[in-house]
């Protein structure tokens, strides 16, 4: 089975060609990175323009890439939400077209449903029931999953979004967008226990999350030592900032982990590539008899390989979309809107 993939969610045009859920023949992903970081984050307009301008040679290099034809394509799977709305109807439609003109199947896919598959693409072997910490720029879902294709929401973030708070914190702090990758790497020479920040915990037995507050008392630190003439150790504040972060995730997802019983812990999105989170959420599981896995680096952050092995398996059960499927930039988890 060929899966054509199709990502326009965000600031990222790709298409993939997986064949069987496993072999990705190619993922090509057109960053709109370069243009976006001089306004430090991602302008909506702009995205559409840009996927408008690059989804047609990204989905022919994908196929070249791949060695197929359109003729091979047995189905085709494409984001149709959560995200930015006009950048997401470029996908839909281009995946529209296709289906029809060749007569195939249209696979409507979750954009995080798509990056909880990521992992699947290495390991389709594993066994459910699953837990996956989802964190990534607009997401921080603990999701429990009894069986394939089921998802049930444990908890979410109530405020920003973990990749959300490492892109302002990173901002505030001089140093780029996106800040998450920014952040990883200055931390690893920072020590965590430098800057005393707060860690939300909320509620006994709470399994939402709060970054605000967090974000907040970065700010505070620095517009502080601004104030005063101090001299701010960056890796030190890099480094207790994702101490403080990836504290929380962990002790969370271990929470959430030991209510469900699950024996693997999933994680997936763009934070899932931070080196201080897998190690933590690695060193914790372990302590309870957990496995973690995770997708590669590559295969964090958003990508059309994810989203045809999301929609390879939707292909599997036979769960197709109408051809009259349109955006929903808010789409929950676990909710089909067609
Ligand atoms: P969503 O998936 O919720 O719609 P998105 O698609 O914009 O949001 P992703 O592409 O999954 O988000 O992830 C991007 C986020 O991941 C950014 O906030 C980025 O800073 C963060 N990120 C990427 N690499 C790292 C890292 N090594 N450490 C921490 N954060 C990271
Ligand atoms: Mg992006
Ligand atoms: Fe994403």
């Amino acid at each position: 089975i060929i899966i054509l993939g199709i990502e326009t969610s965000c600031d990222e045009t790709s298409a993939a060609v997986l064949e069987d859920g496993v072999t990705l023949r190619s993922n090509i992903i057109a960053s709109q990175v370069a243009i976006h970081q001089k306004f430090g984050g991602v302008v909506p307009e702009v995205a559409s323009r840009k996927h408008l301008e690059n989804v047609h040679p990204v989905l022919m290099e994908a196929l070249d890439q791949a060695g197929v034809t359109l003729q091979d394509i047995d189905g085709i799977a494409v984001t149709y939400g959560p995200g930015l709305v006009g950048a997401l109807l470029v996908g839909v439609a281009a995946a529209k077209a296709m289906a029809y003109a060749l007569d195939i199947p249209l696979i409507g896919v979750n954009h995080l449903e798509g990056h909880i598959a990521a992992n699947f693409l290495a390991r389709p072997d594993l066994e459910f029931p699953l837990l996956c910490l989802v964190v990534s720029g607009g997401h921080s879902d603990l999701v429990y999953m009894p069986h394939r294709g089921t998802y049930q929401l444990l908890g979410r973030t109530r405020d920003d979004a973990a990749g959300e708070a490492f892109d302002k914190v990173a901002r505030a702090m001089g140093l780029g967008y996106p800040g998450g990758p920014l952040i990883d790497r200055l931390a690893q020479s920072g020590n965590p226990q430098a800057v005393k920040l707060p860690r939300a915990f909320l509620e006994e037995g709470s399994l939402d999350f709060s970054f605000s507050g967090l974000k907040s008392a970065v700010l505070n630190y620095l517009n502080r030592a601004a104030m005063l003439k101090e001299e701010v150790n960056m890796a030190d504040l890099a480094a207790s900032f994702q101490q403080a972060t990836v504290e929380v995730l962990v002790e969370k997802t271990i929470l959430a982990a030991g209510q469900t019983g699950v024996k693997t812990i999933m994680l997936a999105g763009g934070v899932a590539a931070n080196g201080g989170l897998r190690h933590l959420l690695q060193t914790r599981a372990a302590e309870i008899g957990c496995q973690v896995v995770f997708p590669p680096l590559r295969l964090c952050t958003d990508n059309a390989a994810m989203i045809a092995c999301a929609g390879y398996y939707k292909y599997l059960r036979g769960d197709f979309a109408p051809l009259t499927l349109n955006a929903v930039p808010a789409l929950p988890l676990g909710e089909e809107k067609y």
